[in-house]
């Protein structure tokens, strides 16, 4: 099942059901404590709140998301996107725990031919938060999965919040197992690889303060009602219906992969490094492509550094897979061309996201080639003085100043038959990070305004913020 037809489905069950559709917001919410929308329930936080009242007590959405944490996963694991749809229902003090569960069982487990997803019921596995013994009765009358395939899991996995003050709650999560071959059996607790997370149910009923991170916060109290809150992974679902090996292979991302073997001269699948390579060019390039039509350009802080990383990722792995010639605007092509069935505004802003995106890549061959010059000269130096090894700040130079990743220094020193010193060259990068940390830490330590949420659903949820909004104080 194509993508495009798995987002559709969701949205047709849930109206079926009787949820209004409420378009995806934009990526970029003027938040300066959420980089990106990274869920879909976030344009609705002042209805769980009680600050508003909704218009609907049931809605459905498919929500583009950015999640910037998931960069490092990218190409590594079988499942991280940093761009993802995320396909949710939700209901504002209307029904609970026992309508979610079967709503969510009946689009999974129907058969294709019916509407549904058509997955094997036996295959399935849910889990619930450590005390949530209604959750797992319900699991077992309204599914009728047995024990064995019900886990419950601590406040990491089961207890949900956006990360940063306002609605949270205990949750549910829908897991699939692609089978003993591809892991460990004992359930997603035992190996996430295996067990793949597609949907997450949270009760969402109380409210957050303040914290440290992801587990670690007060909870200030009850919220007003109970509301639902889901949030299915679209494109883990077409990873599983389509039986491709991972998130990068689905019919919408595959296509770039495809195209970069075209212009490297390189095969996908015959070389790990390689094929992570291919993949963060395929993911990048999707994601580069969602956050330039939400109005983000590339720059040195928040929000348009996170594009400008992205954008010098795929530059460098494409140059690492060989490719010479410049080749962003035929990734972002593919991009355009694979999405605008869901997104249909990629074609009518195409030439001003192309040329932010190939003056980006332009920019970063410029600066390629003057570090390539510093490079040269501190190669020489060493060669010169009968040595061996690039130092730690030469390479960390290159790294701040040029925007020199590591491996690309090691790889061009290797070239060279050099080494480079890659303790000192992390020890400064250690010291730097410490110094961002420091920064971070005071500003997420700084008042949350929660009422940029309620402006955000009075100015309406689609309505664009203009890019001298978007260029502010957004921080990493
Ligand atoms: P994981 O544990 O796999 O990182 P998560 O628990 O962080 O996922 P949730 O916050 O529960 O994810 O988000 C709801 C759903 O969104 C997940 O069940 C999954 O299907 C999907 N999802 C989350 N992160 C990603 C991602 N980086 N790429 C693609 N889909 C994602
Ligand atoms: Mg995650
Ligand atoms: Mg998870
Ligand atoms: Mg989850």
């Amino acid at each position: 099942m194509q993508t495009h037809e798995i987002r559709r489905r969701f949205l047709d069950h849930f109206e079926k059901l009787g949820h209004t559709p409420v378009p995806s917001a934009s990526l970029v919410l003027d938040d300066p404590n959420l980089l990106f929308i990274n869920a879909g329930m976030v344009q609705f936080v002042p209805y769980f709140l009680g600050q508003r009242t909704p218009p609907f007590d049931r809605a459905v959405s498919v929500q583009k998301c950015v999640r910037t944490g998931d960069i490092e996963n990218v190409g590594v694991t079988t499942r991280h996107n940093t761009f993802f749809q995320m396909a949710g229902n939700f209901s504002f003090g209307d029904y609970f725990k026992r309508e979610v569960v079967g709503f969510a069982w009946t689009l999974l487990t129907s058969p294709v031919e019916e509407g549904g997803y058509g997955f094997d019921p036996e295959r399935i596995w849910a889990t619930a938060y450590l005390d949530d013994d209604e959750a797992i009765q319900i699991w077992k009358d309204v599914a009728g999965l047995p024990d064995e395939r019900i886990q419950r899991r601590g406040m990491a996995d089961n207890y949900w919040s956006m990360g940063i003050p306002g609605p949270c709650g205990p949750c549910s999560e829908i897991y699939y197992d692609r089978g003993p071959e591809y892991g460990r059996d004992g359930g997603p607790e035992a190996d996430e690889d295996r067990y793949i997370e597609i949907w997450n149910l949270v009760f969402m009923q109380n409210e957050r303060g303040q914290g440290t991170g992801k587990d670690d916060f007060e909870i200030l109290g009850p919220l007003p009602r109970k509301n639902i809150d889901t949030g299915m992974g679209v494109e883990r679902v077409a990873f599983l219906l389509q039986e491709v090996d991972n998130v990068y292979e689905t019919d919408l991302v595959r296509p770039v992969i495809t195209e970069a073997e075209r212009l490297s001269g390189r095969t996908y699948g015959e070389n790990h490094e390689a094929d992570v390579r291919f993949r963060v060019i395929a993911d990048h390039a999707r994601t580069a492509v969602m956050l330039i039509a939400d109005g983000v350009t590339p720059g040195n802080d928040g929000r348009g550094y996170v594009l400008r990383r992205l954008l010098r990722r795929i530059v460098r792995s494409a140059r690492l897979l060989g490719a010479t010639d410049p080749s962003m605007s035929r990734f972002v092509t593919v991009v355009r061309d694979t999405m605008a069935e869901s997104y249909p505004e990629l074609v009518e802003d195409f030439a001003r996201i192309e040329s932010v995106a190939v003056g980006e890549e332009r920019a970063f061959l410029t600066t390629l080639s003057s570090g390539s010059k510093l490079f040269e000269s501190a190669a020489q130096s060493v060669t010169a003085a009968g040595g061996k090894r690039i130092g730690g700040s030469e390479a960390f130079v290159l790294h701040d100043t040029y925007g020199f990743p590591i491996d690309l220094t090691l790889e061009m020193a290797a070239e060279a038959g050099l080494e480079v010193d890659e303790d000192g060259f992390r020890t400064l990068m250690a010291e730097q990070r410490s110094r961002a940390k420091a920064d971070a830490q005071a500003r997420k330590h700084a008042h949350t305004d929660l009422s940029v949420y309620k402006e955000f659903v009075d100015r309406g949820p689609t309505e664009f913020t203009g890019f001298d909004e978007l260029d502010s104080e957004a921080t990493v």
